[in-house]
């Protein structure tokens, strides 16, 4: 076989084990940037380096040929099957049958790179038969701290409204977040980060199967809704995730951070959890 041929080949199958890797939460840290450039943007980079004074006969001809030179029907690469990624099943991950089993396989899980910086996994906590369940975006410093979720001062005004305001225990309900590992230095998280973790919490409500799931703020609504949320026009309606009732509601660190909006957030906060309370026939201090 054409040396080149064979070669552009070789290329072809990494970028599909790349992809399908990927797609199930491999992150290479090892690979190196020009490498990853490379596999993603493929033609553009050259495979093979100029010499010194650019000189390019050196370098045999088809690797100079212009990216649209190489379309597929010219490169006649031969094509691997497709991958099943959407089935791939992960030793350790697979449909834990309890909510210790699966909270055991994500203290041990390194899906994703945020697994290397956690110093621990904040899983969630509550009643593993809760009708009701809190989902915040990830874990803060308090949390990674105290390996609980809601753990701060916006933890503490969760707590006065499950238990001053809905008239139950905080352990009536459960509280979780969707991404399970704090990001180092709090940074955003990334979508392949979002994307791993969240076979973790679609298998939390699996087990608990809630009636109704109270998302806080715009990266929770955002990722369980799977759209673009905006919290002050959207909150306060129904939507559906796996046929579960969501009643997304503002985050109560917005409200730490916007002391001047307290009352007026805290009384848009406080119509949202009373209809979370009508559809689950709650009545403040009788239950
Ligand atoms: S963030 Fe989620 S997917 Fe990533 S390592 Fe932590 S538990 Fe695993």
């Amino acid at each position: 076989m054409d040396p080149v041929e064979e070669l552009r080949g070789i290329v072809g199958q990494i970028r599909d084990f790349m992809a399908a890797y990927m797609e199930v939460g491999f992150d290479p840290p090892e690979i190196s940037q020009p490498a990853l450039e490379y596999l993603e943007k493929g033609p553009e980079i050259p495979l093979i380096k100029e010499g010194p004074a650019g000189n390019k006969s050196d370098v045999p001809p088809a690797i100079h040929e212009s990216p649209s030179s190489l379309t597929p029907e010219k490169a006649s690469v031969p094509q691997l099957p497709s991958l099943p990624v959407k089935t791939v099943q992960l030793p350790g991950i697979s449909e834990p049958e309890t909510l210790e089993a699966l909270e055991q396989s994500v203290q041990s899980c390194r899906r994703c790179r945020l697994g290397k910086y956690r110093e621990t996994a904040v899983f969630g906590e509550g009643s593993s038969n809760a009708r009701l369940v809190f989902i915040g975006p990830c874990p803060g410093e308090s949390e990674e701290q105290s390996g609980r979720p809601f753990a701060g001062p916006d933890g503490e005004l969760l707590t006065r409204i499950i238990e001053k305001g809905m008239g139950l225990r905080r352990s009536d309900v459960y509280v979780c977040n969707v991404i399970k590992c704090r990001p180092p230095e709090d940074r955003d998280f990334r979508r392949n980060e979002v994307e791993t973790c969240m076979i973790h919490l679609k298998r939390q409500l699996d087990l608990i199967q809630p009636e109704v799931i109270c998302t806080l703020g715009r990266t929770a609504s955002k990722e369980l809704l799977g759209k673009e949320f905006k919290v002050s026009e959207e909150r306060g309606t129904w939507h559906s995730f796996r046929g579960i009732f969501v009643m997304p509601t503002f985050h109560h660190a917005y409200i730490l951070r916007n002391p001047s909006r307290e009352r007026q957030l805290k009384g848009l906060i406080w119509e949202d959890i009373q209809k979370i309370m009508k559809r689950l026939g709650l009545k403040k201090g009788k239950n």
